[in-house]
């Protein structure tokens, strides 16, 4: 069961104390506290979990901090979607840049930092173009020991100096460890805070549970979490449920594609058909990543690479985020080459983007239209 105290309940006030000891002391019944920052206020969800069937909603609507009195389903507790919820907020905003089921934005980047040259160019070749979110991968997971690990805390400094200069306002960076994101965090404070980190967790990393905590209980950091490669969605979605439980629930749920023989040529198994799954069982925005699907740069016979071709699929279908390996020398990239975009073919994938995002919002039109559903 899930209760919602009135907007900006004071912790210290007599209509909270009132309640939470009503609450606490009830049989069988664990209470767990989760705030939602929202952008106009601040709402406090009160979890009941055990034995909830016998409690009568009538009695928790009368307490004096109570707004709202929802039975929630099992699952997904707080990142999913329940009967008669309707009104809780959807998305986040950070760093100035709003994320919900319904925006769209472009983390076009490195796969792995390599050189500043390297980034100088990838930021000023966003800002030329519009963009504001990059990805930069610091901290790499790699299969082999022997592999490019990523620079690291090393390249931190030049990393968000070039972000404030270039008007980049979210990076993208996978975190493996969470000693990580104090680094970060020491990194951007010592820059003087020129940009935004959204922490990633890897398809390698998506049921490390003690790292999904740890990351879940700081909430200056939205979270970048990425489906597992080969458990169900429901496995992945319960792991992302870790992270709100932890405190965080600013997540968007990333789709990269299923790991199975039966994938090939393409280096994973596109599931860009789950995107309106996610957003109809979650409250999460659905991130796409098309290069770590697709994994080369093999081109069809209309002209169109297959990283552009599923990249449509996903928008089309009503994905909120692209993230998306480009590299000015794919040639000589330390991870992940095979499937970078160059900078001359970043105009291109931009508009192509735009060309998927129209569609999809004439598809939403027609199934007014049709259906007279309100979208
Ligand atoms: C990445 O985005 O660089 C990455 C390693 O992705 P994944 O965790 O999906 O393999
Ligand atoms: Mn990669």
């Amino acid at each position: 069961m899930l209760v919602i105290l009135h907007p900006n309940t004071d912790e210290g006030s007599e209509e909270f104390i009132q309640t939470w000891s009503y609450l606490k002391n009830l049989k069988d019944i664990e209470v767990r506290r989760h705030l939602v920052q929202g952008r106009m206020q601040s709402l406090t969800e009160l979890y009941l979990i055990g034995n909830t069937i016998a409690l009568r909603k009538e009695d928790i609507l009368s307490l004096p901090a109570v707004e709202r009195v929802i039975r929630i389903s099992e699952e997904y507790r707080i990142i999913g979607r329940h009967k008669d919820d309707g009104y809780r907020e959807i998305g986040f905003q950070y760093n100035g840049v709003e994320f919900n089921q319904d925006t769209l934005h472009v983390f076009a980047g490195l796969c792995a930092v390599d050189t500043r040259e390297h980034v100088e160019i990838m930021m000023k070749a966003l800002q030329d173009h519009g963009q504001v979110c990059t990805r930069m991968g610091a901290y790499k997971p790699r299969t082999s020991p022997y592999s490019f690990q990523g620079h690291g805390k090393l390249c931190l400094p030049y990393v968000f100096e070039l972000a404030g200069k270039y008007g980049i306002k979210v990076i993208a960076m996978e975190v493996t460890h969470e000693t990580h994101i104090e680094e970060i965090d020491a990194a951007l404070e010592e820059s003087g805070r020129p940009t935004g980190v959204m922490l990633q967790i890897g398809t390698r990393n998506t049921q490390n549970f003690e790292l999904l905590k740890a990351i879940g209980s700081q909430k200056e950091y939205p979270i970048l979490f990425k489906r597992g490669f080969g458990i169900t969605l429901s496995e992945s979605l319960n792991a992302a449920e870790y992270l709100a439980t932890a405190g965080n629930a600013n997540i968007i749920f990333c789709l990269r594609g299923m790991k199975t023989s039966f994938a090939s040529p393409h280096r994973n198994m596109v599931d860009f058909a789950h995107v309106p799954v996610i957003k109809r069982q979650t409250r999460l925005p659905v991130c796409i990543d098309p290069s770590h699907s697709v994994g080369s740069r093999a081109r069809s016979n209309d002209g169109l690479l297959d990283v552009f071709h599923v990249t449509a699929q996903g928008i089309i279908s009503g994905a909120n985020m692209v993230l998306v390996d480009f590299h000015p020398k794919p040639e000589l990239a330390l991870v992940d080459g095979p499937q970078a975009l160059r900078m001359d073919e970043l105009a291109h994938f931009l508009e192509d983007v735009q060309v998927a995002h129209t569609a999809y919002k004439s598809r939403r039109q027609l199934t007014e239209k049709y259906l007279g559903m309100e979208v």
